[in-house]
C-alpha cells in the first residue's frame, strides 16, 4: 500500500508520516518511509528513500539561488531520476505493508512540477491524503474550498484523494467542523444564506459537489494524539483491496 500525504506547508505532513508510521508498526505492519522534500532539514523518521541524497534546496541556495528558485531547481535536477525513484518505491512496496510518501513542504512543488505528477501517475493505485489544518477554516466558503481542493488534487495527480483535517487536537468542538465537512447538504444550506459574491459562488460550486465528489468519508487526524489513525488505516486498507469505494 502506498499512502502519500499532500498539503500546504505546515499542514502536518511530515509529523503525520512519522506518527502514522509508528502507529502502523506498533500494530504489526512493516513500514517504509520516502522523503520527497528537498527543503527539509530534520525528519522525525528514518527515510528509506530520500531525495536529499541527490540534491537539497539549501546547497542550491549556497550556489546563489533564492529560496523559491532553489526548490524549483532541485526538482528540475531530480526529474531525470524519477524512474529510479519509482523503481525504489515499487521495490519497497513489494517488501513492506505500507510505503508512506512525505511530499514537499510547499504543495505546489508537488502538484505543479513534473517530478511529482510523473511519480504519482506511475505508482500503482497510491492513496493520496490531502491534509488541511483547521485554522484555514473560518467561514462556510472555506469548507467548500477544501472539499474542492481535494477534487483538484485528484484531478491533477490522477489518484484517489481523501481529504483529511489535521491537528484535530487543537480544535475545541470538532462537531462544528464535521457538520460542514461531512454533510454537504448542511454546508449548502448555510452557503445559501451568504449574501456575498463569494458566498454565491461557493453555493453554486458546492451544489455540484455531491455529483462530482467520489463518495468518500473525511478523515480527522491528530499526529499528536493518534486520533483518527484507525480510520486512516481502515481507509487505506479498503482502498487497497477494493480500489474506489471509500464510503
Ligand atoms: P509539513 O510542512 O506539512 O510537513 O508540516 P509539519 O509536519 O512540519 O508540521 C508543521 C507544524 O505543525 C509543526 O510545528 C508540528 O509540530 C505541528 N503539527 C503537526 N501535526 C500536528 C498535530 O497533529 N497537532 C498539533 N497540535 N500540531 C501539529
Ligand atoms: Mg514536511
Amino acid at each position: 500500500m502506498i499512502v502519500a500525504f499532500v498539503g500546504t506547508a505546515g499542514s502536518g505532513k511530515t509529523t503525520l508520516t512519522a506518527a502514522f508510521g509508528r502507529y502502523l508498526k506498533e500494530n504489526g505492519h512493516s513500514v517504509a518511509y520516502a522523503n520527497l522534500d528537498t527543503g527539509v532539514r530534520k525528519l522525525p523518521y528514518r527515510p528509506d528513500v530520500d531525495v536529499r541524497r541527490d540534491v537539497t534546496a539549501w546547497e542550491l541556495m549556497e550556489e546563489g539561488y533564492g529560496p523559491n528558485g532553489a526548490i524549483v531547481e532541485s526538482y528540475d535536477r531530480l526529474l531525470p531520476k524519477v524512474s529510479a525513484y519509482l523503481t525504489e518505491i515499487l521495490k519497497l512496496e513489494d517488501e513492506r505493508d505500507y510505503v508512506l510518501l512525505d511530499t514537499p513542504g510547499q504543495m505546489e512543488t508537488f502538484l505543479f512540477h513534473e517530478f511529482g505528477v510523473r511519480l504519482m501517475e506511475n505508482l500503482p493505485e497510491p492513496l493520496t491524503v490531502y491534509l488541511f489544518s483547521p485554522d484555514i477554516l473560518r467561514k462556510p466558503e472555506d469548507f467548500c474550498f477544501v472539499r474542492f481542493f481535494g477534487l483538484m488534487i485528484e484531478l491533477r495527480l490522477g489518484t484517489t484523494t481523501v481529504p483529511a483535517m489535521s491537528k484535530v487536537d487543537t480544535v475545541e468542538r470538532l462537531e462544528d467542523y464535521r457538520k460542514y465537512l461531512d454533510d454537504l447538504d448542511y454546508l449548502n444550506s448555510r452557503l445559501r444564506l451568504e449574501p456575498s459574491m463569494q458566498g454565491l459562488l461557493a453555493h453554486r460550486m458546492c451544489s455540484v459537489l455531491p455529483e462530482l465528489a467520489p463518495p468518500t468519508r473525511i478523515l480527522y487526524v491528530s499526529a499528536r494524539t493518534g486520533e483518527g489513525f484507525d480510520d486512516l488505516e481502515t481507509l487505506s486498507y479498503e482502498h487497497y483491496c477494493n480500489c474506489g469505494d471509500l464510503t
